[in-house]
């Protein structure tokens, strides 16, 4: 590897291709005294940390070099149109304090904002959480978002009085720290990918809730399209469009206003059956209720029409499906089985698993953990802090430098 930067060091024990600094120096062909120099600056600022000597067979002391889950604190945040999931997270992922409740984003960003910055507060005040720095908060909200920018892109129905609203400058400020945001397909995509499936080359993650939306992850990186766009399958007109019933979006046709749970919902109503929710839709058709469970499976049958389409082109490993509607499993999972099945050729589905979320309603906020991670530990982002480290402190700038304290 060229010039293999501390950053690079640390993605290589991340990813589990090195774990001593001998591999280190086998992998990457720098010096000794170079990855020793490397190895030390990222164990001083909290990255790595080192396993006392240990004599293996052939009598040479080796240390064993892991991720220090403990050197830095991500806040995350997984908010709903109606209900919110928060945690403090290691940098390894793992959460270490959470806590969920009602909220109402309708409320507006202001107070929505507000709101959780006093809970992430309050999670940061957990007793026995060590006393790391907040290296990154993470976001994840129900509607399309500017990824470059942290902003809505456009009204939602969901998201009233959010328009183009900065969704992380007020954070960012309040806790010294970076903010990432995106919309929940893609964090909830991405909290299933490192759960349960970080070694298939290609996942595709859909959410069949109150609406629709998918996220792809390929080679670890979440595919977000040329402006944020991708995944946004919700509003993919089928039939006859001018015929369809009217979406939240305001047009008519699209999968969300037909299959999402919130327009089983509806569609019970329609019939006489109290259902308000997409959650009240799914609780029906898991009692056994007989309508709910036919209208689920429709709406399987209609995911997986436009499913058909995704797996033909993206012919993705695994397909996991999240949100209240799988947890109708054998209707609104065989459904789709079924359609998908019928509708590509055999080479694009041969070896792709169909699965429910093994995250459930943790997908969210344990995925916007991940995206701060991804960002805040890539190696260029490492490279930066370490660089600033040193500057702060001029001693440390000629160790890293020459290796040589
Ligand atoms: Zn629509």
């Amino acid at each position: 590897m060229l010039d293999a930067t501390a950053g690079h060091l640390l993605g290589l024990v991340r990813s589990a291709r090195a774990s001593t600094r001998g591999e280190l120096i086998e992998l990457t062909g720098l010096s000794r005294s170079t990855v020793a120099a490397r190895v030390d600056a990222l164990v001083e600022a909290g990255y790595l940390r080192e396993s006392a000597p240990a004599t293996s067979a052939r009598g040479r002391p080796s240390r064993v070099l892991a991720l220090d889950p403990a050197g830095g604190l991500v806040l995350a945040a997984d908010l709903g149109a109606a209900h919110a999931a928060l945690a403090v997270c290691d940098l390894s992922g793992q959460p270490l304090a959470q806590f969920s409740s009602g909220v109402r984003l309708a409320d507006g960003p202001e107070v929505v904002l507000g709101w959780l910055e006093e809970r992430w507060r309050e999670l940061l005040a957990t007793p026995g959480l060590p006393p790391s720095p907040v290296v990154g908060l993470g976001l994840s909200v129900p509607g399309p978002v500017d990824v470059a920018t942290g902003r809505t892109v456009h009204h939602t129905a969901v998201m009233p009085g959010w328009h183009e609203h900065p969704l992380l400058e007020r954070l960012e400020e309040a806790f010294g720290a970076r903010g990432f945001v995106d919309n929940d397909a893609n964090a909830m995509a991405y909290g299933e990918y490192h759960a349960a499936w970080s070694t298939a080359p290609s996942m595709v993650f859909v959410k069949v809730a109150t609406g629709i939306g998918a996220g792809v992850v390929v080679d670890g990186h979440l595919v977000r399209g040329a402006d944020s766009g991708s995944g946004d399958i919700g509003h993919v007109k089928i039939g006859t469009p001018d015929d369809g019933p009217l979406c939240v979006c305001g047009a008519r046709g699209c999968l969300a206003a037909w299959a999402s749970g919130r327009a089983v919902a509806r569609r019970l109503r329609e019939e006489g059956v109290e259902a308000t929710s997409s959650r009240d839709a799914a609780a029906l058709a898991l009692a056994g209720h007989e309508r709910a469970t036919a209208l689920v499976r429709e709406a399987g049958l209609m995911v997986g029409d436009v499913l058909a389409t995704a797996v033909s082109l993206l012919n993705p490993r695994i397909l996991v499906l999240g949100g209240d509607l799988v947890a109708v499993q054998d209707h609104f999972l065989g459904a789709v089985r079924e359609r998908l099945y019928q509708r590509t050729q055999p080479q694009a589905t041969r070896r792709l698993q169909v699965v429910a979320s093994s995250l459930g309603d943790r997908a969210g906020v344990l995925g916007a953990a991940r995206l701060v991670l991804e960002q805040v530990l890539s190696p260029g982002a490492v490279d930066r802090a370490l660089a600033d480290r040193a500057l702060a402190s001029p001693a440390r700038a000629v160790v890293a430098a020459t290796g040589r304290a």
